[in-house]
């Protein structure tokens, strides 16, 4: 037993097919969720099905009540991520934004965004990977810190379900991006900060991981953004 059909489609219908607790956008990455397990007499309906990404499946299902490390989630925690999720999706529909004052608001996210994310200066940095060129100005860092802080917040949230979706992507490709900052970079001086000159002597091996770390994601954040900015400009600015 599991879901029926008719569920499941229903479901990913209205979750859009992103997850609802990140909302990034899953494609046929999704899972579908018993909100109270099954051993625990959950049922297979439409109001007991969270449609989930990976990560987040996994983090909802690994919490050991025995050993407690965190918060879990409640059911009634869960169905609310949802709703919320599921009523954006609807207002959503179609591929312009129509209410006025919805578009206002995602204006203003929109252009928060741009000012944080600066593509001449930030963006211009992650699709030229200059990580690997050299020490650079620590400025980079705190201004992908500065956006990630600023994603916490409730406010920075598009109505616009693709346009969050995407924005959630780039959220956590920057945060892997964040962690490989601090795991490959070292002070490099006042206010900057690189990849060890001394490593391509003394540790060959770190130096090949790093920029090979570095390379893989680049490319990703960047498309991330670029995306974004276009679907941005197409539907917010358009008419
Ligand atoms: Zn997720």
């Amino acid at each position: 037993m599991g879901f029926n059909k008719t569920i499941v489609e229903h479901s990913l219908i209205s979750c859009g097919r992103h997850c609802c607790l990140c909302h990034k956008f899953c494609g046929t990455k999704i899972e579908l969720h018993h909100i109270k397990q099954r051993k625990d007499g959950g049922e297979d309906s439409f109001d007991n099905c969270l449609p989930l990404c990976f990560d987040c499946h996994a983090d909802v299902m690994q919490y050991n009540p025995d050993h407690p490390k965190g918060k879990k989630y409640t059911e009634s925690e869960l169905k609310r991520h949802r709703e919320n999720w599921y009523e954006k999706v609807k207002q959503s529909e179609g591929s312009a934004i129509t209410d006025s004052s919805y578009l206002n608001l995602d204006k203003s996210t929109f252009e928060r965004l741009n000012k944080l994310l600066d593509s001449k200066t930030l963006m211009y940095f992650i699709k030229q990977n200059g990580f690997i060129g050299g020490s650079f100005p620590d400025k980079i860092f705190l201004d992908i810190y500065k956006f990630l802080v600023e994603c916490e917040l409730p406010e920075f949230e598009f109505i616009d379900a693709d346009l969050e979706g995407l924005k959630s992507e780039l959220k956590q490709n920057l945060e892997k991006l964040d962690k490989l900052i601090s795991k490959h970079t070292f002070s490099a001086g006042p206010k900057s900060q690189g990849i060890p000159h001394e490593w391509e002597i003394r540790q060959p091996e770190r130096l090949d991981k790093a920029i090979d770390d570095f390379t893989k994601l680049t490319p990703i954040v960047s498309d991330n953004y670029e995306t974004l900015i276009k679907l941005g400009r197409r539907k917010l600015y358009a008419n």
